[in-house]
């Protein structure tokens, strides 16, 4: 396929290469300009030009907006508009329909898997929007992905995103005070971990991203907590999060007070740049 790609920063450049790398004729714009192996135009316009599908992976709704309006009036009638950005679910569902408006199907498609799954094409779509755009993209998804879920209309795949990563926030948070709690109670952790990963307090934050070090699978706590998932994308998410909450009239104070966790330890503390499970010895050591 013809793809235009904006946004070629830590997630976007390693999808467009491996969409290039499958055989797809890519033309890219970011304006850091970052060394590619595909051609980049001058402008998101003069990329889209002739795109059959345009994918954008941008760091927030303000700037898709920006980018669509931009790109939208250029794009050729009956292509796909698929931003993989996470965003709220407000802008998707505008740009949805400002794309709409002018006669292009879209799809909003956030992941999770984070870079490493960025590089390996092993990435999982969240998608709302068209059915049949939904279809037309399978080939791209399976592509930079390993699986794509169709969520429903524009919008939905935002709102499958924030609301998993609330319920991560919170799991993550509190499996790091259990084994602070744990520490304390001269509970080893790795009998901890033996017990809780097969039992009912068990989440993926426990069995498969296990904050505590020489426990469980090889995960950033092995890696001096190097991201992974930084705690300031986890900050984003539950700021999306809780917005979408607001404005659905949604009490969700757990998700609240995870949002203040990750703002104290982002914005205060030493958690910049560190991966979100390094909430484990802010409680062990405080
Ligand atoms: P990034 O900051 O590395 O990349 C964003 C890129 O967008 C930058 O290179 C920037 O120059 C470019 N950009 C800004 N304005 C632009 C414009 N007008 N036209 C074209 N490009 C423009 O961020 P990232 O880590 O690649 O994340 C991208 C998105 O993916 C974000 O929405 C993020 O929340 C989401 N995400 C990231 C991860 C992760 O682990 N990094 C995981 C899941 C989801």
């Amino acid at each position: 396929m013809k793809i235009a790609f904006l946004g070629l920063g830590n997630m976007g450049l390693p999808m467009a290469e491996n969409l290039v790398a499958a055989g797809h004729e890519v033309t890219g714009f970011d304006p850091a300009r970052p060394a590619a192996s595909f051609p980049l135009a001058a402008s998101g316009a003069a990329a889209a030009d002739g795109a059959e599908v345009m994918i954008t992976m941008l760091p927030s709704g303000e700037v898709l907006r920006a980018v669509a309006a931009e790109v939208v009036p250029k794009m050729t009638r009956g292509a796909i508009l698929l931003d993989c950005s996470t965003v709220d679910v407000d802008s998707a569902r505008a740009v949805a329909e400002n794309a709409h408006e002018a006669g292009l199907l879209a799809l909003d498609a956030p992941v999770s898997g984070g870079i490493g799954g960025a590089k390996g094409g092993t990435l999982t779509f969240m998608v709302g929007g068209d059915a049949a755009a939904f279809d037309t993209a399978r080939p791209l998804f399976d592509v930079m992905g390993q699986k794509a879920v169709h969520c429903g209309p524009s919008g939905n795949g935002q709102a499958a995103k924030i609301c998993n990563n609330m319920i991560l926030g919170a799991t993550m948070i509190v499996t790091c005070e259990a084994f602070a709690l744990a520490d304390r109670l001269g509970l080893d952790r790795q009998a901890m971990f033996d017990v809780v990963s097969t039992s009912s307090g068990s989440s993926w934050s426990m069995t498969a991203y296990c904050p505590a070090p020489g426990i469980g699978p090889d995960s950033p706590a092995d890696n001096g907590y190097r991201p992974g998932f930084a705690a300031e994308l986890m900050l984003k998410d539950l700021r999306l999060a809780a917005a979408a909450a607001e404005s659905a009239g949604v009490r969700t104070p757990l998700g609240r007070a995870a949002l203040e966790q990750y703002r104290d330890f982002v914005e205060n503390e030493d958690g910049r740049g560190r991966d979100f499970s390094a909430m484990l010895p802010r409680f062990a050591d405080g």
